[in-house]
């Protein structure tokens, strides 16, 4: 396990962040999580993009390029000796006395390289139990902002109830997961939620209406209710984390035939062959 903060490498048990540090106090930053296959960061130029996209977005300046980013990210990696990591960054507005006030200060950078949380293989052979939920979010969901107290609720309601993902419902359309994007197959066709300030631009989403293009699979970017997605075909949530995985209910009705689709085996198939 290692990690990174405002400058050197640290050890992760070690580290105390300031107690003025405005992450800490106010969540005020955003973040990325990558994975590593191989020990190589999948997708990170369009994780590093996004990443410096939420920055802009709430007028933080990132401490570092591009190119030293990714240097940090790589020796980060390599330090920690791990095939398949997890590397988590975070930039806050930086260490200041509490006021709400933007300070005068550098930004903070922090980064922790940890091995990936591992998803049991069940999940993907049987499909995962969801449950819809209001959104109860603010408006800015597609910038990846370190307040997460919704969406911990949510899921923890959620894996309290026996499901794995709570799925967000506004104002009567299918938004996102807690830590997620949704898919539905319908009559060979494939759905997702459209990108707006409603969902985050997720790079696995991204990634997977690119191999659909590649595979002649039409997609479509279009809104969907609750009741469209428990009588598809097949559906599935997507992640950084869990790639493509398939869900069996929904507010525990059953989808489709219950076993994961033969399109969802199929791109989460062409999507490891990216890794
Ligand atoms: N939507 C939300 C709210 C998320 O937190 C995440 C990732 O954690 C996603 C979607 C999926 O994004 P990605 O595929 O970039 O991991």
């Amino acid at each position: 396990n290692i990690g990174f903060f405002n400058g050197e490498f640290i050890d992760i048990n070690k580290a105390v962040i300031p107690i003025d540090e405005r992450g800490h106090q106010f969540g005020d930053g955003v973040y990325e999580v990558v994975k590593t296959y191989h020990s190589v960061p999948l997708l990170l130029d369009e994780h590093l993009e996004r990443f410096e996209k939420s920055a802009t977005a709430i007028h933080i300046r990132l401490p570092y390029k591009k190119a030293e980013l990714k240097s940090i990210i790589v020796e980060g990696i390599e330090r920690a000796g791990l095939e398949n990591a997890e590397v988590y960054f975070q930039v806050t507005r930086g260490i200041a006395p509490r006021n709400h006030l933007f300070p005068d200060v550098p930004p903070s950078f922090t980064l922790t390289v940890k091995p990936a949380r591992k998803i049991a293989e069940r999940n993907y052979e049987s499909g995962v139990q969801t449950i819809i939920v209001e959104d109860d979010r603010w408006a800015k969901c597609h910038i990846k902002s370190l307040n997460l107290l919704p969406n911990i609720l949510a899921k923890q309601n959620a894996v309290n109830s026996g499901n794995f993902e709570a799925i967000y419902e506004k104002d009567g359309f299918i938004a996102e997961g807690t830590s997620s994007n949704v898919f539905v197959v319908k009559n060979a066709v494939l759905y997702t939620t459209p990108l707006t300030s409603n969902i985050l631009p997720g790079i696995t989403r991204e990634a997977i209406l690119q191999i659909a293009k590649e595979e002649g699979i039409e997609s479509k970017e279009e809104r969907f209710t609750k009741d469209f997605l428990m009588n598809a075909d097949e559906a599935f949530i997507s992640s950084t984390s869990v790639e493509v995985l398939p869900i069996r209910t929904v507010d525990g009705q059953i989808i489709g035939s219950g076993n994961p689709g033969e399109m969802t085996k199929k791109l989460h198939q062409l999507f490891k062959g990216l890794c």
